[in-house]
């Protein structure tokens, strides 16, 4: 049996063209991801993630938490409401810009971002030799709005956040002030965000409901230590990237030409999806930008008492900025393989929804069963673990291969009669080996590192 390589099964050039349609199918057919509402004809832009999809974002949502607030001591982190005094988002620019540019379509009135002259190029290409006209760019505001209250006419009118970094930032004094944090130090934020996308697609890459992982790092304002640390977050997050086990050729910086309003640099890295290399997280140096506009529209004072001088100084902001979507499809389409019917993700077993299945060879056999179901229950007090014990084992490694199972765990004749081993099958090279099940937790531990 010839051993697992990082590229066995890595779909051929021609393969990856439909690439993005496979994933779909076996992100519903294997419980990733439902189109949102999908019974009633679903909703663009919004998207439901199924049993494995949970689990592969909560791995995930771990795996960045773990390395950023719980590793860390100059991390802490909060959990901010979505919806904000509607200041906040004047404070912020939000509500004055928080819109791209759009050009509209003058042949089919469909409506493209200005900034996107890619997506504007093909889209001339389906007018087939038409000569397409666009309309001057026109500003449109992507926040979404609701409404608070019960009482028709009195209603006050709110925003759904349209990023999650808003809640860090009106919260930077009350953080200071219950903490024992220093400058330099960082405010971490898991959480779900909303945007009216002009143009929602490329699957969960561009959603109108998506969550995103953020750090803001407080830091002296200082030209020099802005670039230090910018710098220093750059190579931080491209690190924990590729420790998902991403193929490094598939990832890389691109720099911002055209910075945003708060920007005093802004990097991105990106993934080459199947369309092009294209952002799954954003770094940003957002200088005291945040911070100072919300000390001019609460009048709260935001400034930090610098030790050493004795002056009051407003922080400067180093942002990193991941979508927890768009780094899901990422991984996705990274751990995609196939050879002839056989379908796998070779997913980091840190991130497989489940590390473990564990199978009796035969449904039908009651004390095969209960041996199965004692390791199961055993395991699971450790890990995720998956139970199957229908059709073939055949078909059940094929399922437990497209949700990116590790390992599978079959308990059989042998088991009972001989020796009390378990066969342990591995995903990526399909070798088996027989463990004894004394030894399974070591075993699986040792491999999951
Ligand atoms: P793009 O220009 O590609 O729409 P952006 O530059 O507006 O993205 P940011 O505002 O920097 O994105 O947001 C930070 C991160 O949040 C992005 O890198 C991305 O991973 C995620 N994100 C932003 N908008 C969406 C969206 N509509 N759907 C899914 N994820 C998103």
């Amino acid at each position: 049996m010839k051993k697992a390589t990082a590229t066995d099964g890595v779909p051929s050039e021609s393969g990856k063209n439909n690439l993005m349609e496979k994933i779909i199918s076996l992100c519903k057919r294997r419980g990733f991801v439902f189109p949102g509402s999908e019974i009633y004809g679903g909703i663009t832009g919004m998207w439901d993630f199924g049993p494995a999809g949970v689990l592969l974002r909560k791995n995930l949502k771990d795996l960045w938490w773990k390395d950023l607030v719980q590793m860390r001591d100059d991390m802490v982190a909060v959990d901010a409401a979505i919806i904000m005094n509607p200041k906040a988002w004047e404070a912020s620019g939000h509500t004055a810009s928080f819109s791209d540019p759009l050009v509209e379509c003058k042949i089919c009135h469909l409506r493209f971002r200005h900034d996107k002259a890619e997506e504007i190029s093909a889209h001339e290409k389906t007018h087939k030799g038409k000569k397409v006209e666009w309309t001057e760019p026109q500003q449109f505001n992507l926040l979404v709005k609701t409404y608070l209250g019960i009482i028709e006419g009195k209603q006050q009118e709110v925003f759904l956040r349209g990023e999650i970094t808003n809640g860090v930032q009106v919260n930077f004094k009350n953080v200071m002030d219950s903490t024992r944090v220093k400058i330099p130090f960082g405010i971490a934020q898991i959480g779900k965000a909303f945007r009216n996308e002009i143009t929602p697609g490329g699957f969960i890459f561009r959603d109108r409901e998506f969550e995103q992982m953020e750090t803001q790092f407080f830091i002296k304002p200082d030209k020099q230590e802005g670039e230090k640390w910018f710098e220093y977050w750059k190579q931080n997050r491209m690190d924990f990237v590729v420790s998902l086990g991403m193929r490094k050729e598939k990832l890389r910086f691109k720099d911002h030409e055209k910075l945003a309003h708060y920007a005093k640099a802004a990097t991105d890295i990106e993934y080459e999806f199947p369309w092009g290399f294209d952002e799954i997280m954003g770094i940003h140096n957002r200088a005291d930008w945040d911070l100072s506009r919300h000390q001019e529209y609460s009048g709260k004072k935001m400034g930090v008492l610098d030790s050493e001088t004795n002056e009051i100084f407003i922080p400067w902001d180093i942002e990193t900025s991941a979508g927890v979507d768009r780094q899901m499809l990422a991984l996705l389409l990274d751990a995609y393989r196939e050879e002839g019917e056989r379908i796998w993700l070779s997913l980091s077993p840190k991130l497989a929804p489940y590390k473990v299945a564990v199978f009796p060879l035969l449904g039908n056999k009651p004390e095969l069963i209960d041996k199965a179901k004692a390791i199961y229950n055993d395991l699971k007090q450790d890990y995720m673990v998956a139970w199957d014990d229908r059709g073939n084992i055949g078909k059940r490694y094929a399922a437990q291969d497209e949700i990116g199972t590790p390992f599978c765990i079959t308990v059989d004749f042998e088991t009972l009669e001989k020796d009390d081993s378990v066969t342990v099958r591995d995903r990526d090279s399909m070798k088996q080996e027989r463990v004894k099940v004394s030894k399974l937790k070591e075993y699986i531990k040792e491999r999951l590192q």
